[in-house]
């Protein structure tokens, strides 16, 4: 009888397990119908927005980037990539030529964990010290070009621009917290670093790395419309028609365009399959209530939704043994481990095994409990997947490439003349996570269907928030291009 009870026992509490898993997925869930509901709102909001300063939880920035790279860019620009985990310095050669293949060099650095919430003087005081180290040792002393140097820069943050060379933050993302920082021009506080330091150098560009990164796509494909970035944070740019930009009132180019920042991972709407974990992912961040859809898709968020969901199951249940104290540490696994565990294909996924061996100091999961921990990666993952693959059509629907607009002037579906639509994308989640990936696509195609899906493609660029910031360097260069050799 006692080996009964006991059987009883743990079946009810393999029950629970299953309920948390079952509510989880039930939470998580993104029909067709529901991504449609997020397409729908993501375009309403993208009006609001663009309307009044203010008139969305979607900020559509103006970037006054009216130009983008054309392929006729000639000379040597610098650029500077802030805004991950690392932060990166290139030096960029421009032969004139889209089809020459851009020569650079690039130095990557992890930024000092301190640096991240420390002051304004200290983050840039170390960037400019690397960048001047980085110029003195790929100056080439060959070169005729002793003029000043010129340098494009990508901070990927909400900036509030006043041109396309300067601009305030608006708020820190990402866990970056430096609170002296907000408010102020971030190509002028880099500006200062690099002249205290003495070096020749001008910050011409302030730009986001969505920005850097249609500039290359659209270098390398002028049907290249949108950029998407899905990495530690989450974030789309596109090109506007200035008539359509309200809140522009006369400040924008007549040139008939700019390219917007939309900031999407401040989007939010009811239809967003919202869990508990959500909830307290959000209470429990620097940023609580912003950045909403950033923390249902980024690679800074999904490891720690995963984490919180095992919690949950550990205090409901024994099957991961005793209480592990690393299990409640947030952040303690990351995106990376957690995409590791999901593509684990071994039989006994003796790679989930290890993880969380080495990460959460847990031991000896039996398989079962390693297949249930498969699960909820997978259906993280897929939410997160397909609420990016649901922003990008709400960009295509703005825009009028989604394949509807139309229809309901009479026209019917196939009537509609169906334009190539490439959207620039980049960022670790999309490229190094293949199962995020392939749920991204699946998504596309059922929103979009199977007629208008092939007219999309997305394209991953190279390097774009660093390449894109020397490119948009180039063509607004403040030298004559021609004479820039
Ligand atoms: C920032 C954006 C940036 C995105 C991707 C977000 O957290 O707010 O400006 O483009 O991350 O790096
Ligand atoms: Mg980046």
């Amino acid at each position: 009888t006692v080996v009964v009870g006991r059987r009883v026992k743990s079946r009810s509490k393999w029950k629970r397990v299953v309920g948390v898993l079952e509510e989880l997925e039930a939470t998580c869930d993104t029909p067709v119908r529901r991504l449609r509901q997020v397409v729908d709102a993501m375009a309403v909001e993208m009006h609001a927005g663009l309307a009044s300063e203010g008139g969305s939880k979607l900020k559509m920035l103006l970037t006054y980037v009216d130009n983008l790279p054309n392929g006729s860019e000639k000379g040597t620009f610098y650029a500077l990539d802030l805004g991950g985990t690392n932060f990166r310095v290139l030096r960029v050669h421009l032969g004139g030529q889209r089809s020459l293949t851009l020569k650079h060099d690039v130095e990557r650095q992890p930024i000092p964990q301190n640096l991240m919430t420390g002051t304004r003087e200290g983050l840039f005081d170390f960037i400019a010290s690397s960048l001047k180290e980085f110029v003195e040792k790929t100056d080439d002393p060959d070169e005729l070009a002793p003029r000043r140097k010129e340098l494009g820069f990508t901070f990927s943050f909400p900036v509030k621009q006043t041109s396309a060379s300067s601009g305030v933050l608006i708020k820190w993302t990402k866990g970056f917290s430096i609170e002296d920082m907000v408010g102020r021009d971030a190509a002028e506080s880099l500006q200062q670093a690099i002249d205290k330091i003495g070096l020749d150098m001008r910050v011409s560009v302030l730009i986001n790395d969505t920005v850097g990164t249609l500039a290359v796509g659209h270098y390398q494909d002028p049907d290249t419309v949108a950029a998407v970035i899905i990495g530690t944070g989450t974030n789309a740019c596109y090109v506007e028609r200035t008539d359509a930009i309200i809140k522009c009132q006369g400040l924008c180019t007549t040139s008939g365009s700019m390219v917007i920042n939309m900031e999407w991972g401040n989007f939010w709407s009811s239809h967003l399959p919202r869990t508990t974990y959500d909830i307290d992912l959000d209470a429990d961040s620097p940023n609580p209530s912003d950045q909403g859809f950033e923390k249902m898709i980024s690679g800074m968020y999904l490891g720690d939704i995963v984490r919180r969901v095992i919690l949950r199951i550990s205090q409901e249940s024994d099957v991961f043994g005793p209480a592990s104290t690393r299990l409640s540490m947030p952040f303690k696994l990351r995106t990376p481990m957690m995409a590791a565990m999901h593509e684990d294909s071994s039989l006994e996924l003796t790679e989930v095994a290890r993880i969380f061996e080495d990460i959460l100091e847990i031991t000896d999961i039996p398989l079962k409990v390693r297949k249930l921990v498969v699960k909820i990666c997978d259906i993280v993952t897929r939410r997160a997947a397909r609420l990016a693959a649901a922003g990008i059509v709400g960009i295509l629907k703005k825009i009028g490439r989604d394949g509807t607009s139309g229809i309901a002037g009479g026209r019917s579906r196939a009537d509609v003349k169906l334009r190539r639509t490439v959207v620039a994308i980049e960022g670790g989640l999309y490229t190094s996570y293949t199962i995020f990936r392939e749920y991204l696509h699946e998504a596309l195609v059922e929103i979009l269907g199977e007629d208008i899906a092939p007219h999309v493609i997305l394209k991953p660029t190279e390097d774009g928030s660093g390449i894109g910031a020397a490119l948009l360097a180039a063509s607004y260069s403040s030298y004559d291009t021609d004479a820039n050799l």
